[in-house]
């Protein structure tokens, strides 16, 4: 009976270390532990167009996209309180293989690969045109497929979504793409789960949404 218990208790010690990878990243003043998950590129090619994140038939029409939760809303969930700091979405015709890969927005350079399942985010780092530098952010991949330094286009499969099925087995809805644009990456990716102001929010996150249907319209 005592062997049963002792190893129970190893079980669900590495049952608590396996899932909870964040667990050490509650506030501001955490942010220097993920450094390490950063890279600091230099962006060689500036952005040429803005695209969606998904080869759906027309990659510049928001109506092939679903939006399940909007930029802003209060979570529940880890950090109680924080604010969605991107939006949530799903290509409209999920039956299709090819949707189910994720693709950059616009041209630029891996700065960040960080989190594990069913977090995995990879970043982006811009340059626009004018010189500003902006951050894409995707999260809740399966897979990611770059590496942190590699230079991507809009043509590069970053990684691909959860099914279903897989994201069941995880216990959640992780079968969807968070993108976040960012106008800062001074948290290292830390921000998404710790930001609890609106005035933090806006400091370091556009709406997705709202950028990325302006930028749409823009020809070329
Ligand atoms: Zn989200």
């Amino acid at each position: 009976m005592n062997k049963i218990f002792q190893l129970l208790l190893i079980l669900l010690f590495f049952f608590i270390n396996s899932s909870s990878v964040i667990s050490d990243i509650y506030t501001e003043e955490d942010w220097e532990l993920w450094r390490e998950t950063y890279k600091d590129v230099k962006v060689k090619s500036t952005v040429k167009g803005w695209f969606l994140p998904f080869k759906t038939k027309d990659r510049k029409d928001i109506k092939t996209i679903d939006i399940i939760s909007t930029f802003g809303s209060p979570r529940l969930s880890y950090v109680k309180g924080h604010f969605h700091t991107g939006i949530d979405m799903i290509p409209k015709k999920r039956n299709r293989d090819e949707y189910i890969y994720v693709y950059p927005v616009a041209d630029g350079s891996v700065c960040s690969i960080h989190l594990t399942h069913p977090h995995k985010t990879i970043v982006i780092k811009h340059r626009l045109k004018d010189g500003t530098i902006l951050f894409t952010s995707y999260k809740h991949l399966f897979e990611i497929y770059p590496e942190k330094g590699d230079r991507v286009n809009v043509q590069t499969r970053l990684g691909r979504l959860y099914t279903r099925e897989e994201a069941l087995k995880l216990g959640g809805r992780y079968d969807h793409l968070h993108l976040e644009i960012r106008k800062k990456f001074d948290d290292y990716g830390a921000a998404s789960w710790t930001t609890m102001s609106r005035t933090n929010l806006n400091k370091r996150f556009y709406d997705p949404w709202k950028f990325i249907k302006e930028k749409l319209k823009q020809k070329k």
